[in-house]
């Protein structure tokens, strides 16, 4: 995008925003990726390469092989712990207390957005960093020690395995998160689409959803997406860099 271009994109982006009453964002992988977090494949490096994607993620998985998808995922834990939100995660947070009202959908496992100081983020696809029993869905607080472990911890409550309480292949989304998450698109005016190129079902179903609830569909990533025929404003390039610009516009036009 053209310099010029990009001010005047951002500033009509800017006045949609402030004009908008109820606004709901959705993240992707792009966002983090911006900050160093590999997607489950790219994660997928070494000796993890030898493995099938179900292998590592699948309730099938880990029931024949829980120490593998255990260690799978305290390795994919350390690259989380080792990464730092970017400008756009800041920038986000800083919407998020601009906005009449805002809710945050993502399909990101890391915390990023909670690290950046956003609240109240709709989780579609679990976390990284919660663990629960996989009988009883005890939530686990992990330790150290349980970290190191070549197995995974048992639960507390009924001593069956702990898993990480992120959404496998072959599973279905947390409910709590994914009505929440369809009640606000439903209801909101202008839905913000960041970093999500790969749209899966359900999170594939929001914009569709808001726009046919009247909403106006921004959408901020590297290239034109699947939603590019709904898309009112398209605005090409990093969310780390336009969601900054975007906000500060924003917070200048709410000071007028
Ligand atoms: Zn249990």
């Amino acid at each position: 995008m053209k310099k010029a271009n990009r001010e005047r994109l951002i500033d009509q982006a800017a006045r949609l925003l402030t004009s908008a009453s109820a606004v709901v964002c959705l993240t992707g992988a792009g966002v983090s990726a911006e900050s160093g977090v590999p997607t489950f494949r790219d994660a997928q490096t070494g000796l993890w390469s030898q493995f099938e994607a179900e292998e590592l993620a699948s309730p099938q998985g880990f029931e024949r092989d829980p120490g593998l998808v255990w260690r799978w995922y305290m390795w994919r834990l350390t690259v989380v712990e080792a990464a730092t939100p970017n400008p756009g995660h800041a920038a986000l947070a800083r919407l998020a207390s601009l906005c009449e009202e805002f809710v945050l959908v993502t399909q990101n496992v890391d915390n990023l957005h909670e690290q950046a100081g956003s609240a109240d983020i709709l989780h579609l696809h679990g976390s990284l960093l919660h663990f629960r029993c996989q009988v009883c869905a005890q939530p686990h607080r992990l330790t150290d020690a349980e970290r190191r472990r070549q197995l995974p911890p048992t639960c507390a409550r009924c001593g069956e395995f702990v898993r990480p309480d992120v959404v496998w292949f072959g599973e279905g989304l947390p409910w709590q998160a994914v009505e929440a998450a369809f009640v606000a698109a439903s209801s909101c005016d202008l839905m913000l689409v960041v970093g999500a190129s790969g749209l899966v079902y359900p999170a594939a179903q929001l914009p569709l959803i808001a726009k046919q609830a009247g909403a106006t569909i921004l959408d901020i990533n590297l290239q034109p997406g699947p939603l590019s025929s709904i898309v009112d404003l398209f605005l090409q390039g990093k969310s780390g860099e336009i969601l900054p610009a975007l906000a500060q516009s924003v917070a200048w036009l709410i000071q007028g």
